[in-house]
């Protein structure tokens, strides 16, 4: 792991760290903007901006394809973030497909995996707490397979119910796909647990780090799942990036889904022979750019130390926690016992959308809605939710402020 030995957060000089995004430093309607929707997209420091910028002033050139110096620059700028990729998250790069983040990467499971092993009578678990990106595309293979979707459920403080999920797993269940940590409770699952029970049973899983990579230091490798996916934009990366991490021996049986240049060997009309994994999965021209992008945001949190970052979110929590308690009226959903700095929430009497354009109002982003995940709604029998999601460039005072906003909202809707 890719984790500096001095992994204590005092060391680190948040306000520093925070003159990084330059975005930051915005008025809103007026009013100092306080971005609380990291879990969304999150902001973008100057490394990752200026990367971006220089690969376009000084590289731009296609890669794998021409032989010219600009050529073998961008190649090695864009396979450059694979390795970073893979150190970051202890794994080695021949196994990361580069694509556009979560949602096409659980696809490539789905339609490269999924399609061709499951049949009718087959299940695949999911749980009440997965964003649609892990629901709709196994709905579309259960479709075409005839394979039934089994959920696990949650408690009442928004855990998965372990003993609940572990009766799921019947011989019937070819595939359990979970999200490591939820967008809308902030939930950190025990995904290692969770793997290694399904793989006793020959279960293949997949996990969504979408929310768990950009907050906490994950180590795939340790997991011991076979599919893992998530997105470079909510990783201090350019939207439109993203991967998906494969074993070896899933990727060199998997047929690829989308064709096209670069993903093959030889191409002639009687039949086509593929590149080897991960190339083949990578058909077309990528954003290039944007993994450039990406490897500098690799390079900037592994500077910080992604133990610091979690400990410094953790430190937000518990100040964002105890100050939302002073609040009246307030139903907060979910109070896992390992959570990040995610907090979903409403206002008796008043509607999410409400709140969050009076919100807005005062400078304060957050999200509200649905959060792309209907069935936890309707789990807990409500249309949409007010979320505020932290990261480690946000601010005690910040809290305060929102809090403060918060309670003037609150007076004017009452
Ligand atoms: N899974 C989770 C848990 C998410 O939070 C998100 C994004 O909000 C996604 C999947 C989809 O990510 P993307 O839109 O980057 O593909």
């Amino acid at each position: 792991m890719n984790l500096p030995a001095t992994d204590s957060t005092n060391a680190i000089d948040w306000a520093r760290v925070r003159a990084d995004f330059p975005l930051l430093t915005r008025q809103v309607h007026g009013k100092p903007l306080v971005y609380f929707d990291s879990a969304n997209t999150g902001q973008k420091p100057d490394a990752v901006i200026d990367a971006v910028d220089d690969f376009y002033r000084r590289h731009n050139a296609n890669v794998s394809r021409a032989v010219h110096a600009l050529g073998t620059e961008a190649t090695e700028a864009y396979e450059g973030a694979r390795s970073k990729l893979a150190k970051f998250l202890n794994v080695r790069g021949d196994e990361l497909v580069l694509c556009s983040g979560t949602t096409f990467a659980l696809n490539l499971v789905a339609y490269s995996w999924a399609l061709p092993q499951l049949k009718a009578g087959d299940a695949i678990v999911l749980t009440r707490m997965e964003h649609h990106a892990n629901i709709v595309p196994w709905q579309l293979v259960a479709q075409r397979t005839g394979a039934v979707i089994k959920v696990a459920e949650i408690d009442e403080r928004g855990e998965l119910d372990l003993a609940q999920l572990h009766s799921l797993l019947t011989p019937e269940v070819k595939l359990l796909s979970l999200t490591h940590v939820s967008n809308v409770l902030g939930t950190v699952n025990p995904v290692r647990e969770i793997c290694r029970e399904a793989r006793k049973r020959g279960i293949v899983t997949v996990v969504d780090g979408s929310q768990a990579v950009p907050h906490r230091a994950v180590d795939i490798a340790s997991i011991g799942c076979d599919f893992y996916a998530f997105t470079g934009h909510k990783m201090s990366g350019p939207t439109g990036t993203g991967a998906l991490w494969a074993r070896r021996e899933h990727l060199a049986a998997m047929p690829p889904f989308i064709g096209g240049g670069e993903m093959i060997k030889e191409v002639r009309f009687e039949g086509t022979v593929f590149n080897d994994a991960p190339h083949k999965f990578e058909a077309g021209t990528p954003n290039i750019a944007g993994f450039v992008g990406l490897g500098a945001a690799v390079d900037y949190l592994s500077g910080l130390g992604m133990r610091n970052i979690e400990a410094r979110e953790q430190e937000l929590l518990a100040h964002f926690n105890e100050a939302l308690s002073k609040v009246e009226g307030l139903r907060i959903f979910g109070q896992a016992r390992e959570k990040a700095a995610v907090v979903s929430f409403l206002v008796e009497g008043a509607h999410a959308h409400d709140l969050a354009t009076l919100l807005d109002l005062e400078g304060v982003a957050i999200r509200s809605g649905h959060h792309c995940a209907h069935p936890l709604m309707q789990h807990f029998g409500v249309p949409a939710t007010c979320r505020a999601s932290l990261a480690f460039y946000n601010t005690h005072e910040e809290i305060e402020a929102f809090v403060a906003a918060l309670q003037k909202v609150r007076r004017l809707l009452g």
